[in-house]
C-alpha cells in the first residue's frame, strides 16, 4: 500500500536524500558507496549474501515529475549449481532506472514516490537483481550433474558408472539365478 504518511528510514544505506535537487529539474547528483547487502536479496537458488559488500553507483537526476534514479550495482553472488549442487560464488552487475515522483501526485501501484525528501532504492534494486539472476544457476555451462543412480558428483569423475549392476532389481535376479 502506498500512503503519504509513510516515513523514510534514513538509517537505511539505500535511502538517499534528494531535498537539494528535487525541485531543480536538470540538476544531477552522483553517489558512489559501498554498502552491506540487505537480507534476502535474490531467489531461493542464488542471491547476494546478506551483509556482503555491494558497490553502488547511483545517479540522481531531477526531472519535472520528480527524481530519476539510475543505478549500477556490483555485488557478490552465492548460490548452488542446479545440477551438481556445488556451492557457487560469483560477482555480478545489475542496472536499474526508476522515476520517483514528487509526493502528492496520484501514482500507480508499481510507481514510487519521494518520501520525506528521500528516495529508497532498495525496491528497484531488488527488482533488478531478481530479474537478472539465472533460474537454474550452473557451476559450468556443461556441468554433468550428479549420477542419477547414486548421487555421485560426475564433475569429479566423468567416467563414473555402475556397469551392468545399475538396477538393484537386476542384481537380485542375477543372485537368484546364481543360487540355482
Ligand atoms: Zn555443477
Ligand atoms: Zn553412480
Amino acid at each position: 500500500m502506498k500512503s503519504g504518511h509513510r516515513h523514510a528510514d534514513r538509517r537505511s544505506p539505500y535511502v538517499f536524500d534528494v531535498h537539494e535537487i528535487a525541485h531543480r529539474a536538470g540538476v544531477m547528483k552522483e553517489f558512489e558507496v559501498t554498502v552491506p547487502a540487505p537480507a534476502e536479496l535474490g531467489t531461493e537458488v542464488i542471491g547476494v549474501p546478506e551483509g556482503s559488500d555491494s558497490h553502488l553507483d547511483i545517479q540522481l537526476q531531477a526531472v519535472v515529475e520528480g527524481v530519476l534514479v539510475t543505478g549500477h550495482v556490483d555485488a557478490q553472488l552465492r548460490g548452488e549449481c542446479s545440477r551438481c549442487l556445488t556451492e557457487l560464488e560469483d560477482e555480478a552487475s545489475f542496472e536499474f532506472q526508476e522515476l520517483f515522483y514528487h509526493p502528492g501526485r496520484e501514482v500507480e501501484e508499481d510507481e514510487l514516490t519521494i518520501v520525506d525528501e528521500t528516495v529508497d532504492i532498495e525496491e528497484p534494486l531488488r527488482g533488478a537483481v531478481v530479474l537478472e539472476l539465472p533460474f537454474t544457476p550452473l557451476c559450468a555451462e556443461d556441468c554433468p550433474g550428479l549420477c542419477p543412480d547414486c548421487g555421485f558428483d560426475l564433475n569429479q569423475d566423468p567416467t563414473h558408472g555402475h556397469g551392468d549392476k545399475v538396477d538393484p532389481r537386476w542384481e537380485k535376479l542375477a543372485g537368484l539365478t546364481g543360487d540355482n
